[in-house]
């Protein structure tokens, strides 16, 4: 059977509405010019309405590390101690971004595929009252676990201690509202909810957080936060920014406007819901079964299947791209992604393409069986026929 038909199913990347696609294949403009900072300014506004909030929100031109370092060199200084929840790879990043620089780290493991509780977090503060900061995930994509963050904002809200969330794959698919709960920094990329290919940053800095920066000593220069929020209250960046990017955020911010931002999260939720309910119906097993992430879902696979070979066969003889597990993960688990520009029939492509994969690989199972569960999940929304 010839495939040409691709499907990027995968919690970053994420598909790319066609509308944003040719915004960002219009001729450029150059970024100093009054036309580029009005773009700017519209593309400003719209990401404080993402992130909820009244501070401003950073453009950075990089993929989302980027903006994890900066939160780190903007408000640490060396020799500092931080928290750290570590419950996969990109609690991991953390740890290595601490060490690189530096700064000291009080390591919260947390098994993969669990949620940090926030007693663990209140015992770490209680041992380290000095903290710096707590360097945590929102959700951790790699094991589509959803950490609770506001419980744990309530902890460091009052306190001299940061919370710096990385919210790479939870803004904008589900409700993390940075100044209502308290977060102090948070942080999202292009490639995840917002829709776009990889290359923007963003982040934003509670007032408590800005104060830290004054007094934060570790090094920086293309990150440096306070440099960026002087030019960027301009409507312009210190460095020339990734222009085609930005245009193309213009117009997938206008599309989430008009879904909504309580109808986006809503969305996500019921797409995770529809796979969670495919994946047990094909009697499987999800790697987040008590705080999943509405971002993607991670799913252990039966032990005779080597998932390494079924994710090649998934994406060279059917042309769908979903994503593994990392290190002890590998071969073990798959990831479904319900991120950004998804809706149910992606959901239906993904579980189709598992089950038929699934049973080329000799699984016993009941084709269809976990597509009428997500049909089941999904058909009560859809309207009555007038
Ligand atoms: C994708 C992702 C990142 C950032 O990775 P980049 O490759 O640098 O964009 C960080 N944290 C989480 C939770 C992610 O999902």
């Amino acid at each position: 059977m010839p495939m040409r038909k691709r499907y990027l199913l995968t919690p970053g990347p994420t598909q790319v509405p066609s509308e944003v696609l040719l915004r960002m294949a219009q001729p450029l403009i150059h970024h100093r010019t009054p036309e580029f900072s009005q773009l700017f300014a519209e593309v400003q506004r719209g990401l404080q309405w993402l992130f909820q909030t009244t501070q401003d929100v950073l453009i950075l031109a990089a993929s989302g590390s980027g903006a994890m370092e900066a939160a780190i060199t903007n408000t640490c200084s060396p020799g500092d101690r931080v928290i750290v929840v570590n419950g996969g790879k990109f609690g991991e990043r953390w740890l290595k971004i601490c060490a690189a620089f530096g700064v000291q780290t009080e390591e919260i493991t947390v098994e993969w595929g669990q949620a940090v509780t926030v007693e663990a977090i209140a015992q770490a503060l209680q041992r380290q009252p000095q903290a710096k900061a707590i360097l945590m995930q929102a959700s951790e994509t790699s094991t589509t676990v959803l950490h609770p963050v506001q419980d744990i904002a309530a902890l460091t809200r009052d306190s001299e201690t940061l919370l710096i969330v990385d919210g790479i794959t939870a803004v904008g698919a589900t409700d993390i509202p940075m100044d209502r709960s308290g977060i102090d920094v948070l942080i999202t990329g292009s490639q995840k909810a917002l829709m776009l290919p990889p290359g923007l940053a963003f982040i934003t800095l509670s007032p408590k957080a800005w104060q830290h920066t004054e007094r934060a000593q570790l090094p920086r220069f293309y990150f440096d936060l306070q440099k960026e929020r002087t030019e960027q209250a301009k409507h312009t960046t210190a460095y020339t920014p990734a222009i085609s990017l930005i245009s193309g955020l213009h117009e997938a911010l206008q599309q989430l406007q008009a879904e909504g931002l309580e109808q986006v999260w809503a969305r996500h939720t019921l797409l995770m819901t529809a796979t969670h309910a495919a994946v047990r119906a094909l009697d499987l097993r999800p790697l987040a079964a008590t705080h999943p992430s509405p971002a993607a879902t991670g799913v252990w696979l039966p032990p005779t299947v080597d998932g390494v070979r079924l994710l090649t066969y998934m994406r060279d003889r059917m042309g769908v791209d979903i994503a593994g597990g990392q290190d002890h993960l590998k071969g073990k688990i798959i990831r479904i992604s319900h991120l950004g520009y998804a809706g149910p029939f992606d959901i239906i492509t993904a579980i189709s393409s598992l089950e038929m994969a699934l049973s080329r690989f000799g699984v016993t199972l009941t084709l269809g069986s976990g597509v009428r569960a997500a049909e089941a999940v999904l058909l009560p929304r859809w309207p009555a026929v007038e």
